[in-house]
């Protein structure tokens, strides 16, 4: 039976994010269970997670304990409010440990349930900085190429992903990108627009979604001194960096930087629910906290929702009790050398990585339009999850991922390399 649409009664309901529906009903895969590295379909085939699902499933899957700490919660208070002066123990108690563990002293945080919300949040919370402060017209926020800041109203603005931006009409005014890895660039708008219009610059210490490029040596440091000069809020993007994917907690604390906001999600429950936040430096809280009357008139429902902070107590526990975090550093070169061992492949034009665990082999699509398909499938059918990029697939495994199955995780995208090179001069020659 099929209706006017063509649709069976199979077809699915479900409007997947980031897909062409016309092409993915009919075909999706059902994700059935998981448990440390690996996750199995409905098929009962399995698969290695070489991505940590969307970079997030940093302790991995099937860790019983956050479940039953969210339970124990949930029993006890699922959810409450927490606008205006509602507060909640497990919220109250993630700031503390989060505030604990941010490189900047004193610093306060601000609860959203993911990364898109919470760039919005930062990026308002920076023009209302400097309208408290007396300089209204500070708004312009500055972003990289290739920058991934969500797809929220100021995110989608922000992204230096430009098919991510198309179609949508106006985007947020006063926005602007520069070359992702250029400190002169930086300098250079800022002084083209006029330092007192500029509120803030935004960069993911490695840029993630956009196609995994680490920062040049001395790049962090140099732009953290430009914003400084200028007195422009510099703002790092942890969202995929932090809790043990740099190797530390914040992704920014290998260079010695104290941002004046850190903008985190994803790892900070491993995905076991939605969270996401920002980490306000002390300067920018003062007249906020300081002052009587400056309401900071933003938030959602969700934020600080006690659920969801208790999955992020319990990710933290397991992060700190088996030494997680520097894991993204003590593994990086593991699986850059790995996947090393396949730059000299006809596809390959680059390994991109070493900075943390996580990593992009750069495809060549003069190979074939569709040659990132081609490699993504022909990897899953060995077995092995990666993320597809518009030139390129990425991998960031799991923190708990070991040697050996790094090592199996480069065979599979190897022998993918090879049949799909096969299978287009088996195709060429007929
Ligand atoms: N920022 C970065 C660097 C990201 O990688 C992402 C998501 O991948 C986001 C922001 C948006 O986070 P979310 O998808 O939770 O809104």
């Amino acid at each position: 039976m099929s209706t006017t649409n063509g649709d069976s009664p199979q077809d699915t309901r479900f409007w997947h994010p980031f897909a062409d529906m016309h092409a993915v009903r009919g075909h999706e895969v059902v994700i059935d269970h998981a448990e440390g590295i690996w996750i199995y379909d409905s098929e009962g085939r399995r698969f290695l997670d070489g991505t940590a699902s969307l970079w997030y499933a940093n302790v991995g899957h099937g860790r019983t304990e956050i479940g039953d700490r969210v339970r124990d919660q949930m029993s006890k208070l699922e959810a409450y409010s927490t606008f205006g002066d509602w507060s909640n123990e497990p919220a109250a108690e993630l700031a503390t440990r989060l505030s604990a563990h941010a490189p900047m002293p004193d610093a306060r945080v601000f609860f959203t349930t993911g990364g898109g919300e919470s760039i919005d949040t930062a990026a308002k919370l920076a023009r209302q900085y400097w309208s408290v402060l007396g300089q209204p017209g500070k708004v312009h926020m500055i972003t990289r190429s290739a920058a991934y800041h969500g797809t929220n109203g100021f995110g989608t603005s922000l992204g230096g992903i430009e098919p991510n931006r198309v179609g949508f009409g106006p985007l947020v005014l006063d926005t602007s990108n520069v070359v992702y890895d250029s400190v002169a660039a930086l300098e250079e708008e800022i002084l083209r627009l006029g330092p007192d219009r500029v509120a803030a610059f935004f960069a993911e210490p490695v840029i993630g979604a956009g196609g995994v490029y680490p920062p040049p040596d001395g790049y962090l440091e140099g732009v953290a001194a430009v914003c400084a000069e200028y007195d422009v809020l510099f703002i790092t993007d942890s969202v995929i960096c932090g809790f043990g994917r740099l190797g530390s907690w914040f992704g920014v604390e290998r260079w010695s930087l104290q941002p004046d906001m850190i903008v985190f999600a994803k790892g900070v429950t491993s995905g076991y629910l939605p969270l996401g936040g920002v980490v306000a430096s002390a300067r920018v809280a003062e007249p906020f906290w300081s002052e009587p009357g400056h309401m900071f008139r933003h938030g959602a429902t969700y934020a600080g929702h006690p659920a969801c902070c208790a999955a992020g107590l319990a990710n933290l526990d397991i992060l700190e009790r088996e030494q997680l975090i520097p894991r993204g550093a003590e593994l990086e070169d593991v699986l850059f050398e790995a996947l090393s061992r396949l730059g000299a492949h006809e596809l390959v034009t680059e390994i991109r990585g070493g900075t943390g665990l996580m990593a992009a082999v750069g495809l060549d699509l003069d190979a074939g339009p569709s040659v990132v398909a081609d490699v993504f499938a022909a990897t899953r059918e060995r077995g092995v999850l990666t993320r597809p990029l518009s030139a390129g697939l990425a991998m960031s495994p799991p923190l708990t991922i070991t040697p050996d199955e790094i090592e199996q995780m480069a065979a599979a995208i190897g022998g993918a390399l090879d049949a799909v090179l096969s299978a287009r001069g088996t195709a060429g020659a007929r």
